[in-house]
């Protein structure tokens, strides 16, 4: 059986999985006999000793193992556990409200969720998942459930799991993790950031992996192409290892490419841009090695939220991926969630065919708070910066008048109160849906730029739901029909004068690069760890090679032809 999933840290790895379901506590109201509220502080201070003692037993193994770094996460969690405000509540709502230390727990921490929640500095707000850590641990303690940590494995796995707290994967035990499988969780979730750091291949997003895969269970995981094969034949494992002693070779070879110039063999300028879903420092630490940002999926930011994001709150962050990035463009895309993507703060109707349905920028129409607050919090960072705004899931002119009134309300709002924003800020589309494709040479005429969502575009004209891994075969990302249209959007925004990126997952496929540098693209956007990789493909190819590929590209029959081909031709510079 295969599965496809979001490849976050590529790498390949053949081994056992091991099932990892995180505690999850089931807390109800509960009350004491008035008379047991001082045996009851005395449990909850076992319960504190309890976890004072894992706690410092994580720390330890830690600091021997030299990750002074993540200890100190654990330090932090004791402070948690320590701090005078929640203790003293916790105990008194024991002591007076008589509540079962566990409910008492519960009340506390979740109390102090909630204000952290609301906090302006996201330092301060990450620190509500280490709370809610601190808090499973003492319930878990109280449940008498022993510690499953992935700390101590004890032999080589692959992890697969829902999704991975911070302190699970801090923890990792990272010589016995092969690999990291997860239902949910993208490129900017814990999980992601800390599997590419470790260098740990990481699939996430693999629908059903938990129900699927058994504890034990022999898998295969390909976090290069986006797959994992169950009970792989002797065949498949052998393929495997070819695979992983080529990736490991090649990636040894392409960082010698991160800070070089986007240049192609013959002179040629190609920026490469970065995308990117929130302003961590590891995320943008690839802006040395970038020309801009070709996209800022803003949604990532609204995700695991109870509340919206505020406008101060939005303005701090895009302020700071501009300020990073100085004179170069910064591409934020405005909210564009519905679809696969849910937002914890606000409840969307369920719709039959959720891609087709209100989603992106027609959700923002019909929420036009929500829609002004973020172009607001856009625009007064633009002073910052060299800020693009760019409007997702475009499929008609009528869209693009309607986006671009919005940015002049939202201008108008902040004349009103005096506020500045920078007179040069532009204003584009995201290409992803074919009825805007098909009119490019109209819509080149009313924005600034535009850029290839080729995630969407592929699904849109292909019909292929991209979340169903039972329809991959469909979902052809080299269709020739792909090639055609973006040449034609390419084409029509030249003929403005106006420049076409691509920021969907082609941009960072060094075969479909390859094409799209020969379609006249005027820049390639892609995640941080395609950087090396694109830099060396166009290293290695001439302008008229990339159009010799462009062409054949348009005028191959079908998505295989075109891949084999791509494939043979690029196959001496990759
Ligand atoms: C795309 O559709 O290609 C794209 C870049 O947007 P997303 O993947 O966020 O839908
Ligand atoms: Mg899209």
């Amino acid at each position: 059986m295969e599965y496809k999933g979001n490849p976050v840290s590529e790498g390949i790895a053949v081994g056992k999985a091991y099932l990892y379901q995180p505690y999850v506590p089931q807390v109800t109201e509960g009350e004491i006999p008035e008379d047991q509220a001082p045996a009851a502080v005395a449990r909850y201070e076992k319960l504190l000793e309890g976890a004072k003692q894992e706690l410092a037993a994580i720390r330890d193994r830690l600091e021997k193992a030299g990750d002074g770094d993540k200890a100190k996460i654990f330090t932090a969690h004791q402070d948690i556990l320590f701090d005078v405000a929640m203790d003293e509540e916790i105990r008194d709502k024991i002591t007076y409200d008589f509540m079962t230390p566990e409910w008492a727990i519960h009340k506390v921490y979740e109390k102090f969720i909630k204000i952290l929640n609301k906090a302006k500095d996201d330092l301060i707000r990450e620190r509500v998942a280490d709370m809610r850590d601190v808090k499973n641990r003492l319930l878990r303690i109280a449940a008498g459930v022993p510690e499953k940590n992935l700390a101590a494995l004890g032999e080589p796995v692959i992890v697969v799991a829902h999704d991975l707290l911070p302190s699970d994967t801090a923890t990792l035990d990272r010589k016995n993790v092969l690999a990291l499988v997860t239902e949910i969780g993208g490129a900017t979730s814990h999980s992601a950031i800390i599997a590419r750091s470790y260098e740990i291949p990481a699939l996430l997003g693999v629908d059903g992996a938990m129900e699927n895969l058994s504890h034990g269970q022999e898998i295969a995981v390909d976090a290069v192409e986006g797959l994992l094969v169950a009970d792989p034949s002797g065949e498949v494992k052998a393929d495997f290892a070819k695979k992983r002693e080529a990736f490991l070779k090649r990636r040894e070879e392409e960082k010698k490419f991160l800070g070089v110039e986007p240049r192609m063999a013959d002179g040629t300028l190609l920026p490469v841009h970065l995308n990117v879903g929130s302003a961590n420092d590891q995320e943008l630490a690839a802006e040395k090695y970038t020309d801009g940002v070709g996209l800022f999926r803003t949604e990532f930011i609204y995700m695991g939220k109870e509340q919206l994001p505020t406008e101060d709150e939005q303005y701090e962050i895009y302020k700071k991926v501009l300020t990073a990035f100085g004179d170069r463009p910064v591409t934020i895309r405005t909210l564009d969630i519905g679809g696969d993507k849910k937002l914890q703060c606000m409840e969307l109707p369920v719709e039959e065919n959720p891609f087709l349905g209100n989603r992106a920028l027609r959700l923002c129409f019909s929420m036009p708070e929500v829609f002004l607050t973020q172009l607001r919090a856009a625009l007064r960072a633009s002073v910052h910066g060299n800020l693009w705004i760019m409007f997702p899931m475009v499929g008609s002119m009528d869209d693009i008048r309607r986006a671009k009134a919005f940015v002049q309300q939202a201008k108008d709002q902040l004349d009103a109160q005096g506020v500045p924003y920078s007179p040069n800020v532009k204003l584009g589309i995201m290409v992803e849906i074919p009825s805007i494709a098909l009119v490019a040479d109209l819509a080149a005429k009313e924005v600034d730029f535009a850029s290839i969502g080729t995630n969407d575009l592929t699904q849109y004209s292909t019909a292929v739901d991209r979340m169903n891994p039972a329809l991959r075969e469909y979902y052809q990302s080299y269709h020739p029909a792909l090639f055609r249209l973006i040449g034609y959007v390419v084409e029509s925004f030249a003929k403005e004068g106006k420049p076409v990126s691509v920021c969907g997952e082609m941009g960072g496929d060094p075969y479909a690069a390859a094409v799209l540098a020969g379609l006249g693209m005027s820049k390639l956007s892609m995640g941080s760890a395609s950087v090396a990789r694109i830099k060396k493909m166009l290293s290695g190819l001439t302008m008229e090679k990339a159009r010799e590929l462009a062409a054949k590209a348009r005028s191959l029959p079908t998505n295989d032809e075109v891949e084999s081909y791509l494939k043979a031709e690029l196959a001496a510079l990759l």
